[in-house]
């Protein structure tokens, strides 16, 4: 069984901010870790070669620092780590990310793919379900345990769906993507940083992956969508608190705002 976990490095921070003219995240000076869920992602990965053997290799697009997040994970027990990283890459919304993450993992070969269910940056939930869709393959997402896998190509997840959750049985070649409940991480251990210096980040460039990209869905100009504009909202001044006042008499109150402030 070969596990492929897709981790995104992003800020060690809530307070991403954002560079007002060119529209993306202000990286220089702030820390980077793995994002949560995808480190969960490893997690459940590394229980599961240890439960029913195989191999797990960790894939993260990004720039040439991002070779710290990847041996990080080396370090936690994964086996192999490719970097996706080139100039051309560069600008990639979530549709041409998820197009060309998947190119590299056609390229690297894979039974299960986690991903993280969301990335604390960009916040969009949606590169996971991208990659199953690019690749043809099934997805559960909202991953939250993993049973079993039976005869060798059934996956059986618990999957959170609002106040309940549903037991899944999914084949092989497919897709979960993971929440942070999915698994503890471990720590990384000296000898495992050791072991993980050791080792190749292998890198996938362009011309690695040229032959699985789809050319009009790469960087900035293949992306669908252009981060337009950004801004940090400003507040409008402190909220009015209606105290002690029955359901009625709040109803009341707040039409006669609404009126006043001619909104109605
Ligand atoms: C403030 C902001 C707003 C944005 N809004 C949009 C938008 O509305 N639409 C849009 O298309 N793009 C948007 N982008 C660009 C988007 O963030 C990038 O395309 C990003 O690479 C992927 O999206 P995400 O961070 O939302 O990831 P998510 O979809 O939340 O990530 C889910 C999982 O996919 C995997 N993954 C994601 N990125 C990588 C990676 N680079 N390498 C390996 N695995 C990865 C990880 O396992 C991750 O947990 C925005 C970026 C910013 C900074």
């Amino acid at each position: 069984m070969k596990i492929v976990v897709c981790i995104k490095q992003v800020p060690d921070t809530n307070e991403v901010k954002l560079d007002p003219i060119t529209n993306t995240l202000i990286r220089d000076g702030v820390p980077s870790i793995i994002n949560h869920d995808d480190k969960s992602g490893i997690e459940a990965a590394l229980i599961l070669k240890e439960r029913f053997g195989g191999t797990v290799s960790v894939v993260c697009m990004g720039p040439p620092q991002a070779d710290v997040a990847l041996r990080e994970a080396l370090a936690m027990g994964c086996d192999e780590a490719y970097l996706v990283s080139a100039r051309e890459f560069g600008g990639s919304d979530t549709w041409a990310t998820a197009s060309i993450i998947s190119a590299a993992l056609t390229n690297i070969g894979y039974d299960l793919v986690i991903t993280g269910r969301q990335a604390i940056d960009g916040d969009t939930a949606q590169v996971g379900p991208q990659i199953a869709e690019t690749l043809g393959i099934p997805q559960v997402s909202y991953a939250e345990e993993i049973y079993d896998i039976e005869d060798g190509n059934k996956v059986i997840v618990k999957r959170q769906f609002e106040d309940r959750y549903h037991i899944i049985e999914v084949k092989m070649p497919c897709l979960l993507t993971a929440l942070a409940e999915l698994a503890t991480p471990r720590y990384m251990h000296a000898g495992g940083i050791i072991d993980a210096y050791k080792k190749d980040v292998k890198l996938l460039g362009y011309d690695d992956l040229k032959d699985q990209l789809v050319p009009e869905y790469i960087g900035l100009k293949g992306s669908p969508t252009n981060v337009f504009k950004s801004f940090t909202k400003q507040a409008k001044g402190t909220g009015t608190i209606l105290k002690d006042l029955s359901p009625d008499e709040a109803v009341e109150a707040i039409i006669a705002k609404l009126d006043e402030r001619h909104i109605i």
